[in-house]
């Protein structure tokens, strides 16, 4: 049915192009695109020979013209953005000059400014309709699968919806000390930033872990969560009708919590850069050097990980809850793709999002957040390429 150019060759990636074979009767022809060519030939290795045609090229997504002229020789339907938030801007320039539809699974971040916010991309709304172009954002699970589930619960549960508390737990263990389960700069960035929520249409900011709760998951008992800021937030409270709070609660042991406090202390965890023997070097991306590879923990890491969102609102005019989450085993993941849950649970919605664009189920030219979008042909997905989805309609609330 069409042509996906995938950009980025790591975690999330990787199992996105299993997926893509998966489904090759979407996915007739995939390009692997990523700054190292050789992760990307060791993928198409690992895959070549079934329906969906492979094929592998070098690129430096910050430069607009080698993305452009990669796009102009492969001609995609769309490009799937799995490299870093960094290049979220640039690969939609490159996507607007090829009138090329665009996906992501993660908003844009400045490199020396550790703040994620959609105004950047927002911004290219009414280019992108002009071009007749649809770029789909935050297809990952959270962004991604979140907004599906609260336009979901919205079409099929709610006439409004009030409160979203977004849960995400990651009960799995890679038995290091210390690891990140996805691209480490990344992820400590978000976790060592300032939290915070929306109430009452205003933003309200907490310091990083100050809201602690303790909340028993269905499928994996009690774990302690921290209110973190999230991007979904920003686009739900606009988009999901009768919002008065949504809150984002993200699952740490004490021993990940222990050590990147000591990280931080030291200033091991600082985006500044440093001057260290007549080189400046910056102390995250050093830290992401010699952290383990997230790629490499799929085959140690053990457990379940729960995300999902807990909705409370009313239909025909009585109160009403409603829970909607995806358990999802790392075992069971690593024995069908060779990676962890975390990589798995972005990378098949990233898989979902790209498809509704080939086949048409999604296709409304502008810039769009997944919520904006009907659900249901992403949610039988969901069902249909490993993450099915399950509904309790009296959970346990959070405080
Ligand atoms: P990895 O670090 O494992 O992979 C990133 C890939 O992008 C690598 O192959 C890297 O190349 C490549 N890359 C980086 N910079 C460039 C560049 N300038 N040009 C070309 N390629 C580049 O990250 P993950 O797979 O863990 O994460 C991928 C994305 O998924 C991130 O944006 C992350 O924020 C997002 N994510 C979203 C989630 C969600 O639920 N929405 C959850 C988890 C992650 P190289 O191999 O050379 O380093």
């Amino acid at each position: 049915m069409g042509k996906a150019l995938i950009i980025g060759a790591g975690g999330v990636a990787s199992v996105c192009i299993h997926k893509c074979c998966q489904n090759p009767d979407v996915f007739e022809e995939i390009c692997i695109a990523s700054r190292t060519k050789s992760k990307c030939d060791a993928l198409k290795a690992k895959l070549d020979g079934g329906k969906t045609k492979i094929s592998t090229a070098q690129v430096n997504a910050d430069n607009v013209d080698e993305l452009i002229a990669l796009i102009n020789e492969f001609k995609p339907d769309v490009v799937v953005n799995l490299a870093l938030p960094y290049q979220d801007l640039t690969i939609m320039d490159a996507c607007l000059a090829t009138k090329t539809n665009y996906v992501d699974t993660a908003n844009y971040e400045p490199l020396d400014t550790a703040k994620f916010e959609y105004k950047w991309q927002w911004a290219y709304r009414e280019r992108f309709e002009q071009a007749g172009i649809t770029a789909l954002l935050g297809s990952g699970f959270d962004p991604g699968v979140t907004g599906v589930f609260s336009a979901y619960a919205m079409k099929h549960h709610f006439d409004e919806i009030n409160y979203i508390d977004i849960l995400d737990c990651n009960a799995g263990d890679h038995g290091y000390p210390f690891a990140t389960n996805f691209n480490p700069e990344i992820n400590i960035r978000e976790v060592s930033a300032k939290g915070s929520y929306i109430e009452d249409g205003k933003w309200i900011e907490t310091e990083p872990m100050e809201i602690k709760r303790v909340y028993n998951f269905p499928e994996i008992g009690e774990k302690d969560m921290y209110l973190l800021h999230h991007e979904e937030l920003e686009s739900l409270a606009l988009n999901i009708k009768g919002i008065k709070r949504i809150r984002f609660f993200m699952t740490f042991g004490q021993s990940y919590l222990t050590h990147l406090k000591c990280l931080e202390n030291v200033g091991m965890t600082s985006i500044e850069p440093i001057e260290f023997e007549g080189k400046q070097i910056v102390p995250l991306q050093f830290l992401k050097a010699v952290l383990p590879d997230p790629a490499s923990l799929g085959s140690r890491t053990k457990g379940k990980t729960n995300i999902g969102c807990i909705f409370i609102g009313k239909k025909d005019g009585k109160d009403k809850t409603y829970y909607l989450y995806n358990v999802c085993d790392h075992q069971e993941c690593y024995k069908e793709v060779g990676s962890q849950a975390v990589s798995y649970t972005t990378g098949v919605p990233a898989m979902i999002g790209a498809a509704m664009i080939l086949t048409g189920k999604w296709n409304k030219p502008g810039v769009h957040n997944i919520e904006e979008f009907d659900p249901d042909p992403f949610m039988d997905d969901l069902n249909k390429f490993g993450l099915p989805w399950k509904e309790s309609f009296s959970p346990e609330l959070v405080d």
